[in-house]
């Protein structure tokens, strides 16, 4: 079938094969490009690993670090003639090319909250690896139902405390909109706490523990955000950032936990980059585009795979603020840089978008995302959904 972009809101339904394919490729090729990175993991699981950071670390295990990898991710297949969503594809990308050149690569497709999924996981990672001395969280969810109780838990992106009045960007219609949002709720804020904070992490870790796949020296980190004042209300003051309060209580945790191999548990601060999860938050769309502009412009515009290049590559151990995060993020907060998004973000409108932003560009990472506008593409030609 000949598979076209349909963007509905801030998601695109379609996906294409190829386009992921060569996506997938594209960050191979730039992971083979850079100096292969010596004492590394070599046996890494990624919960969370077949879209953005997430498969931007699978990528460089497999490929800078030569590491063998289990990935779990949620994804649709192909269903009733339609395309199934681009993770599905990369994944299978991914498992392709890292066989070929002779590592172990396992997908496990399914909820990564459920306790089947972690004992089959487990399970694989015994067969398989044997015991892994890299785990990488990098879920971002809308939804988690609890293991013990039953009860399903919502993510929402809300202010919290008062009310936020802003402004975003539509993506179809290039329109800069005003936007306002209501407070979350009490009970909004604690279950975007249980889905994105770190519960979930906490349980990984306790069940592999358990069962003894863990190498001594373990290592595993998760992923968060700060950014600047602009996307405060809705991230880092909002129930998002609030999970992420959450999230970094639980690395504690699990540090402690995994002092009897010598392990360690931490977050890193990544930059804010074109992703499913990104593209769902208010705000976020229109702040890219901008700092894309100002980043691309000073030469230091980075995506997942160097963002993820570099995490690897520093072998966890780059720069590190006061509370002894990892700040990935030290490019997008340099004071020039942020200097600038203040003083044009108040002048964007519909009218100067293209002139003060990268919204094209934006888009075009977007749409990407999707597998299309890669290079060497043809997509006028009929492909397998399947
Ligand atoms: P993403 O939407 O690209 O990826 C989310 C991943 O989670 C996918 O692999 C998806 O399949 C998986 N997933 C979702 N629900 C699942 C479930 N129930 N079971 C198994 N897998 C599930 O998101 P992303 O932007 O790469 O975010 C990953 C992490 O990075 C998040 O913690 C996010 O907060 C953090 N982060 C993102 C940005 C950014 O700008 N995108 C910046 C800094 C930090």
């Amino acid at each position: 079938m000949i598979i076209t972009p349909k963007v509905r809101g801030f998601i695109c339904v379609t996906a294409h094969p190829e386009g992921c394919k060569k996506n997938v490729l594209d960050q191979i090729i730039y992971s083979r490009s850079r100096e292969a990175i010596s004492d590394s993991p070599k046996k890494v699981l990624i919960i969370g690993s077949s879209t953005g950071y997430g498969l931007a670390s699978r990528v460089v295990a497999s490929f800078a670090c030569k590491a063998d990898t289990v990935g779990v991710y949620f994804e649709r297949p192909a269903l009733d003639g339609k395309p199934a969503t681009p993770g599905f594809y990369n994944a299978r990308a991914l498992d392709h090319f890292a066989r070929e050149e002779g590592r172990i690569s396992e997908s496990i497709n399914g909820d990564a909250f459920s306790d089947e999924i972690k004992e089959k996981t487990i399970e694989l990672i015994g067969e398989r690896l044997g015991k892994i001395d890299c785990i990488i969280y990098s879920l971002a969810a809308p939804r988690r139902r609890d293991p013990v109780s039953g009860e399903i838990y919502k993510s929402v992106l809300k202010p919290i405390g008062n009310g936020f009045k802003g402004k975003t960007v539509n993506m179809v219609t290039a329109e800069v909109l005003d936007i306002a949002i209501d407070p979350a709720t009490e009970e909004e804020i604690e279950g975007t706490c249980k889905v994105m904070g770190g519960e979930d992490w906490e349980r990984w870790v306790d069940q592999l523990l358990a069962a003894n796949v863990l190498a001594p020296g373990v290592r595993t980190y998760a992923y968060s955000y700060i950014g600047p004042e602009v996307t405060w209300p809705i991230y880092a003051q909002g129930t998002i950032g609030r999970a992420k309060d959450h999230l970094e209580r639980s690395a504690k945790q699990i540090q402690s936990k995994l002092q009897q191999l010598g392990g360690t548990a931490g977050i890193s601060i990544n930059k804010a980059v074109v992703t499913q999860a990104s593209s769902a938050i208010p705000v976020v769309p229109l702040y890219n585009s901008l700092l894309f502009k100002i980043m691309k412009n000073k030469h230091i515009h980075e995506g997942c795979i160097e963002q993820m290049y570099r995490l690897f590559s520093s072998h966890f151990d780059g720069n590190r603020d006061a509370q002894g995060r990892i700040r990935l993020d030290d490019l997008e907060m340099r004071e020039d840089v942020q200097r600038e998004v203040k003083e044009t973000w108040d002048k964007i409108s519909t009218e100067n978008l293209r002139e003060l932003t990268d919204f094209d560009g934006y888009r075009r990472d977007f749409l990407n995302l999707f597998g299309f506008n890669a290079s060497g593409i043809d997509y006028s030609k009929d492909v397998e959904i399947d």
